[in-house]
């Protein structure tokens, strides 16, 4: 047996940290300011959730999903979340969210689960933000919420954004956007892989969605789907570009964006570095899910939500160099020599530790040259060193490890000495 993570998952080491703190913080702070409230939902669910929510036609529920094995047959059912939007359908009926205030905005943020081909920007396991209203069918609210997108991507600093859209319109324009794929694709069917040969028959908007080179020059000329839109849909496509325009975010239209999942209705956006292509390298997506709720067993409930990869933001962080904040980590150093003075350092540890302070002290070192060397390692603004004479003598040596220069203090006057330096700094 090798010891290593299985494929597609990996660890998130302590050095990988910030990126994470800081892409966290303004997810969190930029929704609970805009009025969301978070969610937190189960790692697993009932498999219907995610089959009859997302489509049994789709990869996702075709291909990707992890099973968990019991013998038990209840247990049989459950599989590991691909996504969180089924399951905020799920949670929104469950706990009678129709009598929240409405509309119902919620956030959440975890890891999810597909069975993919491991690769660039896709793994088994994967972290996903999302956000979601439940309730709000107008295209104002679609402006709201891809605006909020836009303004979550702006603060992380990534240069040449672009939000790619388009609209899969009602269930009448749908039933007219398969009859016309179906039509365009029919007489090319051989030219397509095997699997959107079935695709043709069972799910034929999935075709647009294929990944396999083979479909990809079919694909470049198949027909836009938003010539097949109803008066109503159009309007609510034209009306929700023209809010964006107010907005000066910049869009595509990209008349293929079809996502990978059925529920979508209406507008569909994902959010790309311009020039790369959304299908492979999408940095978040979302759109309209108007019918879910009431396809799960729900009311009709209008909706509209968003989800971003975090591990291709952090990615894209990472290429272009942006600046992430450091974490915090201890600003003073306590340095302690000999049986007597070792006795006394954990009380003021602890002490200066609930006076406020960020303190730390070398678990297994001796001498004061390698506890130094630590405290040097990790950048401590002050070492604090107490030897059997200062334990004697109730006074502490406070060395200032920039300067270099240290000066002894009473122990009693310790705390008030270390704020007023700190408040130097
Ligand atoms: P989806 O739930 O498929 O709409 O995906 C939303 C976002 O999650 C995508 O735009 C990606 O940024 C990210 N994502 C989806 N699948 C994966 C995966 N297998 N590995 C890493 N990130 C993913």
């Amino acid at each position: 047996m090798e010891i290593q993570t299985p494929r597609g998952v990996f660890d998130i080491l302590p050095e990988e940290q910030k990126y994470w703190r800081f892409l966290l913080n303004i997810i969190e702070n930029t929704l609970s300011s805009f009025g969301f409230q978070k969610i937190d939902l189960p790692l697993f669910e009932y498999n219907f959730i995610f089959e009859k929510g997302i489509g049994e036609g789709t990869d996702v529920v075709q291909k990707e999903m992890f099973y968990l094995s019991r013998k038990d047959e209840e247990e049989k059912e459950l599989v590991l979340r691909p996504e969180s939007t089924a399951q905020i359908a799920r949670a929104y009926i469950e706990h009678g969210m129709h009598t929240w205030p409405s509309p119902v905005k919620l956030y959440y943020f975890g890891p999810m689960f597909r069975y993919d081909r491991p690769q660039k920007g896709r793994f088994r396991q994967f972290y996903q933000f999302g956000y979601e209203i439940l309730g709000a069918p107008d295209s104002f609210t679609d402006a709201f919420l891809i605006g909020l997108t836009w303004e979550i991507y702006k603060k992380l600093n990534l240069s040449n954004l672009i939000i790619e859209i388009n609209s899969l319109g009602c269930k009448n324009c749908r039933t007219k956007m398969e009859k016309m794929i179906v039509e365009y694709f029919k007489r090319e069917k051989f030219l397509l892989c095997p699997d959107c040969q079935i695709r043709l028959s069972k799910n034929p908007l999935r075709i647009l969605d294929c990944k396999n080179e083979k479909c990809q020059p079919l694909l470049e000329s198949a027909p836009a789907l938003l010539d097949c839109l109803c008066d109503s849909c159009r309007e609510h496509f034209k009306n929700t570009l023209e809010y964006l325009d107010d907005l000066a975010i910049p869009y595509d239209l990209n008349p293929k964006l079809v996502r990978g999942l059925d529920y979508y209705t209406k507008t569909t956006f994902e959010i790309v570095k311009k020039g790369e292509k959304a299908r492979m390298s999408a940095l978040g997506g979302g759109g309209r899910y108007d019918d879910l709720v009431e396809l799960l067993g729900g009311r009709p409930t209008p909706a509209i939500g968003f989800a971003g990869g975090i591990e291709r933001i952090i990615e894209k962080i990472k290429e272009e160099k942006v600046e992430v904040p450091k974490l915090l980590g201890p600003e003073i150093f306590l340095v302690q020599l000999g049986e007597l003075a070792r006795r006394k350092s954990l009380p003021l540890l602890f002490n200066l530790w609930k006076a406020g302070f960020k303190i730390t002290l070398a678990l297994n070192k001796e001498s004061l040259k390698s506890q130094l060397k630590e405290a040097d390692k990790t950048k401590v603004k002050f070492a604090l060193i107490y030897g059997q004479r200062e334990a004697l003598d109730k006074t502490i040596i406070v060395r200032n490890m920039v300067e270099g220069i240290q000066e002894t203090i009473e122990l009693e006057k310790l705390g008030d000495y270390l704020k007023k330096k700190m408040e130097e700094k």
